[in-house]
């Protein structure tokens, strides 16, 4: 890691991250519609998640997360590809992201690396209930392949920490505490998806799950993600009964997905994400951000947004 010696104090006085990179990848040309779609991206048009990084720190974002939540060993192999093809890929988004950062020498930019759940590796939705055919032991080892990875790199290179994002249950957040056990130096935050305002999505109170990922000694935050803006403030609230870690919370736009028809519906409005985020704020979050279908212009009107 960059400074491991101030892994604690990594987040002091960082109050915005990033919003989705995905949709923003697809608005600027590129082609996501492929299991490996960050993979491709990566390898091929590198210029275009450097372009996402930049769109985002430009808004105001002091923090940008990876583009690699899905990039796995397990991933590339389901499509024959070598092991070292899906290392590569974990270290170039590290690097795309610096170098992103590395345009803004006034400011300072952390580089969050991304890593999803085990579910999406899976591609088939399921980290949304986190009912993984799995043995517990084989979940250890998938994160932390990943984790040895990052881990191995040289400072320069490294993230300045590790976003475990879009975690569905306990079970996972266990897996993930034993796989990156070996280096308790390492810095990361913790971030659940939701099934409503008081549960993950597999079920466990997240009170519970939080207070858990909480004592660990790598964990600088803990927070959700990927979860409708209406349950935050109540999911905001069982945070701060688990701990007193620093927490964080980007929601997705308020956009609902419609499995039936494939396609998102609702709308939001990038102007309200900002008076959104106040309340967030001011119910105890230290950090927003936004997930799915969030673009630059929210993040830039909750960085336009008086402080609390
Ligand atoms: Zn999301």
């Amino acid at each position: 890691m960059a400074e491991p010696s101030t892994g604690h104090n990594l987040l002091h006085g960082l109050r915005l991250i990033d919003g989705g990179l995905a949709s923003e990848l697809e608005h600027l040309g590129a082609r996501i519609d492929g299991p490996l779609w960050s993979a491709h991206v990566l390898e091929d048009q590198p210029e275009l998640v450097v372009a996402v990084h930049r769109a985002y720190i430009e808004a105001g974002s002091e923090c940008i997360a990876t583009c690699s939540y899905q990039v796995s060993r397990m991933g590339y192999a389901e499509f024959g590809l070598p092991a070292e093809r899906a290392d590569a890929a974990l270290l170039r988004s590290v690097e795309l992201a610096r170098s992103a950062a590395a345009e803004f020498p006034g400011h300072r930019v952390l580089v969050a690396a991304s890593l999803g759940p085990y579910g999406a590796a899976l591609h088939n939705g399921a980290e949304y209930h986190g009912n993984y055919d799995i043995a517990f032991a084989d979940l250890v080892a998938f994160h932390r392949e990943r984790i040895a990875v990052l881990a191995a790199t040289p400072p320069a290179l490294a993230p300045d920490l590790f976003a475990f994002e879009t975690l569905p249950s306990m079970e996972e957040a266990k897996a993930i505490a034993e796989a990156i056990a070996p280096w308790p130096h390492l810095s990361a935050w913790f971030s659940f998806t939701c099934s409503d305002g008081r549960h993950v999505a597999h079920g466990e109170p997240l009170a519970d799950v939080a207070a858990f990922v909480a004592a660990l000694p790598q964990t600088v935050a803990i927070g959700v993600n990927c979860v409708p803006p209406r349950w935050v403030p109540s999911l905001i609230a069982e945070l701060r009964s688990a701990s007193d870690k620093p927490i964080l919370v980007y929601p997705n736009s308020g956009e609902g997905w419609d499995a039936a028809n494939r396609a998102w519906v609702g709308s939001t409005d990038p102007s309200d994400f900002g008076p959104l985020a106040r309340e967030w704020f001011a119910a105890g979050a230290q950090i927003v951000g936004g997930c799915c279908r969030t673009r630059p212009a929210h993040i830039r009107d909750v960085s336009q947004s008086p402080v609390p």
